[in-house]
Protein backbone atom coordinates (compact mmCIF):
# COMPACT_ATOMS: atom_id res chain seq x y z
CA UNK A 1 0.00 0.00 0.00
CA UNK A 2 2.94 2.64 1.10
CA UNK A 3 4.79 1.44 -2.30
CA UNK A 4 1.58 1.99 -4.11
CA UNK A 5 0.96 6.15 -2.85
CA UNK A 6 4.73 6.09 -3.16
CA UNK A 7 4.84 5.13 -6.70
CA UNK A 8 1.55 7.55 -7.65
CA UNK A 9 3.33 10.57 -6.12
CA UNK A 10 5.98 9.84 -7.98
CA UNK A 11 3.37 9.39 -11.26
CA UNK A 12 1.72 13.03 -9.39
CA UNK A 13 5.48 14.50 -9.25
CA UNK A 14 6.22 13.84 -12.97
CA UNK A 15 2.77 15.29 -14.31
CA UNK A 16 2.76 17.86 -12.42
CA UNK A 17 6.80 18.68 -14.14
CA UNK A 18 5.54 18.09 -17.53
CA UNK A 19 2.57 20.67 -17.45
CA UNK A 20 4.46 23.14 -15.69
CA UNK A 21 7.26 22.40 -18.39
CA UNK A 22 4.31 23.02 -21.24
CA UNK A 23 3.62 26.38 -19.07
CA UNK A 24 6.92 27.80 -19.48
CA UNK A 25 7.43 26.84 -22.94
CA UNK A 26 4.08 28.08 -23.78
CA UNK A 27 4.98 31.76 -22.02
CA UNK A 28 8.49 31.80 -23.55
CA UNK A 29 6.78 30.75 -27.16
CA UNK A 30 4.19 34.19 -26.33
CA UNK A 31 7.18 36.19 -25.39
CA UNK A 32 8.93 35.35 -28.67
CA UNK A 33 6.18 36.39 -30.55
CA UNK A 34 5.25 39.56 -29.01
CA UNK A 35 9.16 40.44 -29.96
CA UNK A 36 9.39 39.40 -33.00
CA UNK A 37 7.57 42.50 -35.47
CA UNK A 38 9.96 44.76 -33.54
CA UNK A 39 12.99 42.66 -34.53
CA UNK A 40 11.88 42.10 -38.20
CA UNK A 41 11.26 45.74 -38.85
CA UNK A 42 9.83 44.75 -42.31
CA UNK A 43 9.03 48.08 -43.74
CA UNK A 44 13.06 49.64 -45.21
CA UNK A 45 13.60 52.96 -43.54
CA UNK A 46 14.02 55.50 -46.12
CA UNK A 47 15.62 58.69 -46.49
CA UNK A 48 13.93 61.70 -44.16
CA UNK A 49 13.92 64.23 -47.39
CA UNK A 50 10.64 61.83 -49.26
CA UNK A 51 7.53 62.80 -47.99
CA UNK A 52 4.02 62.89 -49.63
CA UNK A 53 4.37 66.18 -50.68
CA UNK A 54 7.61 65.27 -52.63
CA UNK A 55 6.07 62.23 -54.43
CA UNK A 56 3.41 63.96 -55.66
CA UNK A 57 5.48 66.80 -57.26
CA UNK A 58 3.95 69.37 -54.99
CA UNK A 59 7.06 71.78 -55.17
CA UNK A 60 9.06 73.80 -57.85
CA UNK A 61 12.09 72.18 -59.13
CA UNK A 62 13.82 75.41 -60.04
CA UNK A 63 13.84 76.73 -56.08
CA UNK A 64 14.28 73.57 -55.07
CA UNK A 65 18.12 73.10 -53.59
CA UNK A 66 18.67 69.55 -54.31
CA UNK A 67 17.83 70.71 -57.78
CA UNK A 68 19.45 71.74 -61.07
CA UNK A 69 19.20 73.62 -64.46
CA UNK A 70 20.41 70.86 -67.41
CA UNK A 71 22.56 72.57 -69.45
CA UNK A 72 21.26 72.98 -73.14
CA UNK A 73 24.13 70.99 -74.08
CA UNK A 74 22.19 67.21 -72.93
CA UNK A 75 18.80 68.74 -73.43
CA UNK A 76 17.04 69.94 -76.50
CA UNK A 77 15.76 73.32 -74.83
CA UNK A 78 16.36 75.58 -71.66
CA UNK A 79 14.68 75.58 -68.21
CA UNK A 80 14.68 71.30 -67.67
CA UNK A 81 15.25 70.57 -64.20
CA UNK A 82 17.11 67.36 -62.69
CA UNK A 83 17.86 66.52 -59.12
CA UNK A 84 21.55 66.98 -58.64
CA UNK A 85 22.45 63.05 -58.23
CA UNK A 86 20.80 62.43 -61.13
CA UNK A 87 21.87 64.89 -63.33
CA UNK A 88 25.95 64.35 -62.36
CA UNK A 89 25.68 60.59 -63.21
CA UNK A 90 23.77 61.26 -66.56
CA UNK A 91 26.68 63.63 -67.57
CA UNK A 92 28.97 60.75 -66.74
CA UNK A 93 26.79 58.25 -68.64
CA UNK A 94 26.32 61.25 -71.93
CA UNK A 95 30.27 61.54 -71.73
CA UNK A 96 30.50 57.25 -72.07
CA UNK A 97 27.63 57.17 -74.57
CA UNK A 98 29.55 60.34 -76.54
CA UNK A 99 32.62 58.14 -76.88
CA UNK A 100 30.95 55.40 -78.07
CA UNK A 101 29.30 57.98 -80.64
CA UNK A 102 26.02 57.70 -79.22
CA UNK A 103 24.01 61.13 -78.51
CA UNK A 104 22.20 61.15 -75.68
CA UNK A 105 19.62 64.26 -75.65
CA UNK A 106 17.08 64.79 -72.89
CA UNK A 107 13.59 65.59 -73.75
CA UNK A 108 11.80 65.96 -70.44
CA UNK A 109 13.33 65.98 -67.05
CA UNK A 110 11.19 67.06 -63.78
CA UNK A 111 7.56 68.21 -64.07
CA UNK A 112 5.91 68.86 -61.15
CA UNK A 113 2.22 68.34 -59.96
CA UNK A 114 0.82 71.49 -61.75
CA UNK A 115 2.70 70.75 -65.35
CA UNK A 116 1.66 67.37 -65.12
CA UNK A 117 -1.79 68.85 -64.21
CA UNK A 118 -1.59 70.99 -67.78
CA UNK A 119 -0.78 67.46 -69.88
CA UNK A 120 -3.53 65.96 -68.19
CA UNK A 121 -5.95 68.52 -68.68
CA UNK A 122 -5.36 69.12 -72.35
CA UNK A 123 -5.81 65.81 -73.08
CA UNK A 124 -8.90 64.91 -70.63
CA UNK A 125 -10.66 67.91 -72.42
CA UNK A 126 -9.83 67.13 -75.95
CA UNK A 127 -7.42 70.59 -76.00
CA UNK A 128 -4.70 67.86 -76.91
CA UNK A 129 -4.71 64.42 -79.12
CA UNK A 130 -3.16 61.65 -78.04
CA UNK A 131 -0.69 59.77 -79.84
CA UNK A 132 -3.06 57.37 -82.08
CA UNK A 133 -4.87 61.19 -83.30
CA UNK A 134 -8.23 60.70 -81.45
CA UNK A 135 -9.64 62.35 -78.83
CA UNK A 136 -9.95 61.00 -74.75
CA UNK A 137 -12.75 63.45 -74.74
CA UNK A 138 -14.77 62.17 -77.32
CA UNK A 139 -14.87 59.12 -74.67
CA UNK A 140 -18.47 59.73 -72.72
CA UNK A 141 -17.43 56.88 -69.55
CA UNK A 142 -15.06 58.59 -67.41
CA UNK A 143 -13.06 55.56 -66.43
CA UNK A 144 -12.70 54.75 -70.61
CA UNK A 145 -11.64 58.33 -70.82
CA UNK A 146 -8.88 57.84 -68.32
CA UNK A 147 -7.85 54.33 -69.56
CA UNK A 148 -7.18 56.15 -72.51
CA UNK A 149 -4.78 58.63 -71.46
CA UNK A 150 -3.34 56.15 -69.06
CA UNK A 151 -1.57 54.24 -72.26
CA UNK A 152 1.08 56.90 -71.69
CA UNK A 153 0.59 60.10 -69.78
CA UNK A 154 0.34 59.65 -65.80
CA UNK A 155 -2.30 61.48 -63.63
CA UNK A 156 -0.97 64.40 -61.73
CA UNK A 157 0.26 63.25 -58.48
CA UNK A 158 1.54 59.57 -60.08
CA UNK A 159 4.35 60.79 -62.44
CA UNK A 160 7.94 59.70 -61.56
CA UNK A 161 8.98 62.72 -63.42
CA UNK A 162 8.22 64.70 -60.59
CA UNK A 163 10.98 63.38 -58.77
CA UNK A 164 13.93 64.33 -60.67
CA UNK A 165 15.49 61.30 -60.81
CA UNK A 166 13.54 60.72 -64.37
CA UNK A 167 14.44 61.62 -68.05
CA UNK A 168 12.63 61.10 -71.47
CA UNK A 169 15.60 60.51 -73.96
CA UNK A 170 15.88 61.45 -77.56
CA UNK A 171 12.68 60.48 -78.90
CA UNK A 172 8.94 59.74 -78.14
CA UNK A 173 8.29 56.98 -80.38
CA UNK A 174 9.10 53.33 -79.71
CA UNK A 175 9.37 52.83 -83.37
CA UNK A 176 12.40 55.65 -83.53
CA UNK A 177 14.45 53.10 -80.82
CA UNK A 178 14.00 50.27 -83.47
CA UNK A 179 15.91 51.06 -86.09
CA UNK A 180 18.90 52.55 -87.00
CA UNK A 181 20.60 55.48 -85.09
CA UNK A 182 17.65 55.08 -82.60
CA UNK A 183 18.33 51.10 -82.54
CA UNK A 184 21.80 52.19 -81.95
CA UNK A 185 21.13 54.39 -78.54
CA UNK A 186 18.97 52.01 -77.34
CA UNK A 187 20.92 48.97 -77.63
CA UNK A 188 23.34 51.02 -75.89
CA UNK A 189 21.53 52.20 -73.15
CA UNK A 190 20.59 48.85 -72.64
CA UNK A 191 24.15 47.60 -72.71
CA UNK A 192 25.39 50.60 -70.31
CA UNK A 193 22.94 52.40 -68.45
CA UNK A 194 22.41 50.41 -65.44
CA UNK A 195 26.52 50.93 -64.56
CA UNK A 196 25.41 55.01 -64.50
CA UNK A 197 22.53 53.70 -62.30
CA UNK A 198 19.44 54.20 -64.78
CA UNK A 199 16.67 51.64 -65.63
CA UNK A 200 14.05 51.60 -68.41
CA UNK A 201 10.65 51.39 -65.79
CA UNK A 202 8.09 51.02 -68.61
CA UNK A 203 9.66 47.75 -70.51
CA UNK A 204 7.66 45.85 -72.96
CA UNK A 205 4.92 44.29 -71.08
CA UNK A 206 5.12 40.32 -72.07
CA UNK A 207 6.47 39.63 -68.56
CA UNK A 208 2.73 40.61 -67.07
CA UNK A 209 3.57 43.99 -66.09
CA UNK A 210 0.90 46.29 -65.44
CA UNK A 211 0.99 49.93 -66.13
CA UNK A 212 1.96 52.55 -68.76
CA UNK A 213 2.88 50.86 -72.15
CA UNK A 214 6.64 50.24 -73.34
CA UNK A 215 8.38 53.11 -73.27
CA UNK A 216 11.94 53.18 -74.93
CA UNK A 217 12.42 56.76 -73.90
CA UNK A 218 11.89 56.47 -70.32
CA UNK A 219 15.13 56.05 -68.10
CA UNK A 220 14.99 56.74 -64.12
CA UNK A 221 17.94 56.99 -61.66
CA UNK A 222 17.48 53.78 -59.50
CA UNK A 223 19.63 55.06 -56.59
CA UNK A 224 17.33 57.85 -55.68
CA UNK A 225 14.17 56.34 -57.61
CA UNK A 226 14.05 52.80 -55.70
CA UNK A 227 13.32 54.41 -52.65
CA UNK A 228 10.60 56.88 -54.31
CA UNK A 229 8.68 54.00 -55.32
CA UNK A 230 9.36 52.20 -51.74
CA UNK A 231 8.12 55.00 -50.23
CA UNK A 232 4.57 55.12 -52.39
CA UNK A 233 4.50 51.40 -51.95
CA UNK A 234 3.79 52.13 -47.77
CA UNK A 235 2.24 55.33 -47.85
CA UNK A 236 0.61 56.74 -51.04
CA UNK A 237 -3.07 55.49 -51.64
CA UNK A 238 -5.12 55.75 -54.27
CA UNK A 239 -7.36 58.76 -52.02
CA UNK A 240 -4.68 60.88 -52.11
CA UNK A 241 -4.58 61.76 -55.84
CA UNK A 242 -7.20 64.58 -56.07
CA UNK A 243 -6.60 67.78 -57.58
CA UNK A 244 -7.77 67.55 -61.70
CA UNK A 245 -10.02 66.45 -63.66
CA UNK A 246 -11.05 63.57 -63.88
CA UNK A 247 -9.53 62.53 -60.40
CA UNK A 248 -12.31 60.09 -59.38
CA UNK A 249 -11.53 57.31 -61.42
CA UNK A 250 -7.54 56.96 -59.81
CA UNK A 251 -9.88 54.52 -57.12
CA UNK A 252 -11.42 52.42 -59.79
CA UNK A 253 -8.44 52.27 -62.14
CA UNK A 254 -6.00 51.99 -58.84
CA UNK A 255 -3.69 54.13 -60.27
CA UNK A 256 -0.90 52.98 -57.21
CA UNK A 257 -1.04 49.15 -58.05
CA UNK A 258 -1.70 49.02 -61.66
CA UNK A 259 0.52 52.59 -62.81
CA UNK A 260 3.35 53.85 -60.11
CA UNK A 261 4.28 50.12 -59.08
CA UNK A 262 3.26 48.61 -62.57
CA UNK A 263 7.20 49.11 -63.21
CA UNK A 264 9.59 46.77 -64.54
CA UNK A 265 11.41 44.31 -62.19
CA UNK A 266 14.90 45.97 -63.16
CA UNK A 267 13.54 49.07 -61.51
CA UNK A 268 12.53 47.49 -57.55
ZN1 LIG B 1 8.80 59.86 -69.31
Amino acid sequence: MLNKMKKNSHINFALCMVILCFITSACQQKEKSVATPELEKPEVSLPTWINKDYVMGNFEPKSHENFQLIDTKYADREGLYLRKETLEDFIKMWGAAKTDGVNLIIKSATRNFDYQKGIWERKWTGQTELSDGTKASDEADSKKRALKILLYSSMPGTSRHHWGTDIDLNNFNNSYFEAGVGLKVYEWLKEHAASFGFCQPYTDKSGGRSGYEEEKWHWSYMPLSKDLTQFCKQQLTNEDIIGFQGSEVAISVDMLSNYVLGIAPDCL
